[in-house]
């Protein structure tokens, strides 16, 4: 029976139905399914021999050390599909086409750009050039990897104020929010990587199992070799982060963990802050070691030259429409992606909750964080109708008390980035069954690139504010009967890169942990968990793939070896053939058995 296109559909869609009833996430169903693996091994045990030796004519021996605890016959259960080899190729056959799909929207991009100063065989040599400082192995020492994390240091230092300067040419960015969000932030990440490295360097010695004694193991993080980190403009140096503890990205941050891991980095910052990528470039060019590592100015074109590029892996932030052409472009090479996308971002709202601290941390996630062009700043908030007047009137309250009455201008407020930004984001107000739904701000000064804070009150969700992320400072509030119902509405939509709840209640917070799937989450405050160097920055789904910051950037940007060491002695004849009987009874106790079935095999008793 051949499988098409639409049973591998309708396959997709059973799975995620059952996915989404929530069975496959409770710990008696995975550990059944285990056990039914086990099973399958055990109890078709002939089976799979007789196959292996249909397929490849495999001894039994070896079908039973290297394949018995996979069951290879097809199975079928509610969450569990197993095809024939003929299957998968169908399969195989579908990703490559929509990988070629993408692959020509890149190229159209590339055409669609006139001037192309940076082509592909300049990003050709300039990789050669680095392949070759890599291959000279001179950053794998540890002195390599510290003199430049000390470089960036020395960097952010010394031109604190140059790159002050550029952030607020690009984006009118407020000094605090700058020193805050990415000088300082910048500057813990690199002293956190000098400070761990050491440790992070340090093979990690790891169990063996009984079936390889005597020997040992270790994982070794190696460098992977040549990394391609493509930035977004809305933290040029740095992530954000709306408080004094946080923890930095961006630009820069990728570039830390790929410096870090010991590889060789060409970073390309965005064209939409142009005085900052300058700047970058300038200052990586004269405080780091520019055999190893490069700023790559420009746009579409030279970023697609780039991606022509073998690398050993290419970190993206920025929006998924342009990370399905990095993906798509990487798969030409086999190469890795880290992709650090968005999405929109929930705050659920419960009551009897300090609400003035909420709409605090609620403002300072929104409008403090670059007017609301961050990543993971809140892009809606859900209460309950009996709630919803109450937290309008606290949240234009703490505006008041933050920006003034005269919110349009204040110099506290990051401006849109670009004419472009401006008019996708107007447009978002403008809509007829919007624009009556505006119970705060809603100005706008076109000449300044300047929107004040706006609150919406029960926008409808097919309106286009509802389905795309909004990335400024406009924030909906949508209402629902009880609070269970705003689990139900996160989960209709795709997975955010964060998710917020503001409550008291045990029960909501446990609901929302276990049942909301995003990047990350917060209870009773916006944002701070990039604060947090021990957790993993990244998305899940439509948010992006992959994860750093701290030790994760490092293992992000590694590849963990799996080395085992063993000496000469202990040479046990069983592994080797002529495969008898005794051996593979001796083996399958080795393998599977207790010490009780060793003895019994060893002396030839029965199992027992
Ligand atoms: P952007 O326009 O600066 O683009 C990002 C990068 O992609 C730039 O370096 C640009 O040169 C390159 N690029 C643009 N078009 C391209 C093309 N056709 N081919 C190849 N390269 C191309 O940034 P943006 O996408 O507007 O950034 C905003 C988005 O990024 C939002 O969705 C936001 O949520 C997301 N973001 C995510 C994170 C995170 O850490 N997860 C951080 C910041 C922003």
């Amino acid at each position: 029976m051949y499988f098409d296109s639409k049973d591998a559909l309708a396959m997709v869609e059973e799975l995620r139905a059952s996915y989404n009833s929530g069975k496959t996430r409770s710990y008696e169903w995975r550990v059944s399914q285990l056990k039914n693996l086990v099973k399958v091994a055990e109890h078709h045990e002939q089976e799979i021999v007789d196959a292996l030796r249909s397929d490849l004519n495999k001894p039994e021996f070896e079908a039973y050390v290297h394949e018995r605890d996979l069951p290879t016959s097809p199975s079928r259960t509610h969450s569990i599909h197993i095809y024939s080899h003929s299957h998968t190729h169908t399969l195989f056959f579908y990703l490559s086409v929509s990988s070629s799909t993408m692959g020509s929207m890149a190229i159209e991009e590339e055409k669609q750009t006139a001037a192309n100063p940076f082509d592909e065989e300049a990003a050709s040599a300039v990789v050669k050039e680095l392949r070759a400082s890599f291959v000279s192995g001179k950053t794998r020492s540890y002195q390599w990897r510290v003199s430049q994390l000390k470089g960036i240091v020395k960097l952010i230092t010394k031109k604190e104020r140059e790159i002050v300067d550029a952030l607020r040419s690009d984006l009118s960015k407020p000094e605090l929010e700058s020193q805050v969000y990415e000088i300082s932030m910048l500057n813990n990440s690199c002293k956190l990587a000098i400070k761990e490295l050491k440790k992070w360097m340090k093979p990690e010695k790891v169990k063996t199992s009984i079936a390889v004694f005597p020997a040992s193991a270790e994982i070794v993080s190696e460098p992977l070799g040549a990394i391609l980190v493509i930035s977004a403009w809305n933290y040029p140096f740095c992530t954000f982060i709306p408080d004094i503890l946080c923890f930095p990205v961006l630009s820069l941050d990728p570039v830390v963990g790929a410096i870090a891991s010991g590889n060789v980095v060409v970073l390309k910052p965005s064209e939409l802050a142009p005085a900052t990528s300058s700047l970058l470039a300038k200052l990586l060019d004269e405080y780091m070691d520019s055999s190893c590592i490069r700023v790559v100015e420009g746009a579409v074109a030279e970023t697609s030259a780039l991606l022509e590029q073998k690398w050993d892996k290419i970190c993206y932030t920025g929006n998924g429409r342009v990370g399905r052409i990095v993906m798509a472009s990487a798969a030409k090479h086999l190469t890795p992606v880290l992709l650090e996308l968005g999405g929109k971002s929930p705050v659920i709202v419960d009551s009897g909750i300090n609400l003035q601290v909420a709409c605090r941390r609620i403002i300072v996630g929104k409008w403090g964080c670059n007017n609301g062009q961050a990543c993971i700043s809140p892009d809606y908030i859900i209460t309950t109708k009996d709630f919803a007047p109450k937290l309008v009137d606290s949240l234009k309250q703490e505006l008041e008390n933050f920006y003034g009455k005269n919110q349009l201008e204040s110099k506290d407020l990051s401006r849109i980035v670009n004419p472009h930004h401006f008019a996708r984001l107007t447009k978002l107000l403008d809509e007829d069954k919007v624009s009556g739904k505006i119970v705060h701000g809603g100005e706008t000064d076109k000449t300044n690139l300047r929107i004040a804070p706006t609150i919406l009150l029960d926008v409808p969700q097919d309106s286009l504010i509802m389905s795309e992320e909004i990335f400024g400072p406009l924030l909906p509030i949508l209402t629902v009967e009880k609070m269970e119902d705003s689990f139900d509405l996160i989960n209709s939509g795709t997975k955010p890169l964060a998710a917020y709840l503001f409550t008291n209640k045990k029960k909501l917070k446990e609901h929302f942990v276990n049942t909301v799937s995003a990047g990350g989450l917060v209870v009773n405050d916006t944002t701070i968990h990039l604060a947090v160097p021990s957790l993993p920055f990244g998305g899940v789904g439509e948010s992006g793939m992959g994860a750093y910051h701290g030790k994760f950037s490092f293992d992000a940007f590694s590849h963990k070896k799996a080395v085992v060491y063993r000496g000469f002695f202990g040479d046990a004849s069983i592994r080797y053939p002529p495969y008898t009987k005794g051996k593979l009874r001796i083996l399958k106790a080795l393998i599977s058995g207790g010490i009780s079935s060793i003895i019994r095999a060893l002396f030839g008793w029965p199992k027992a």
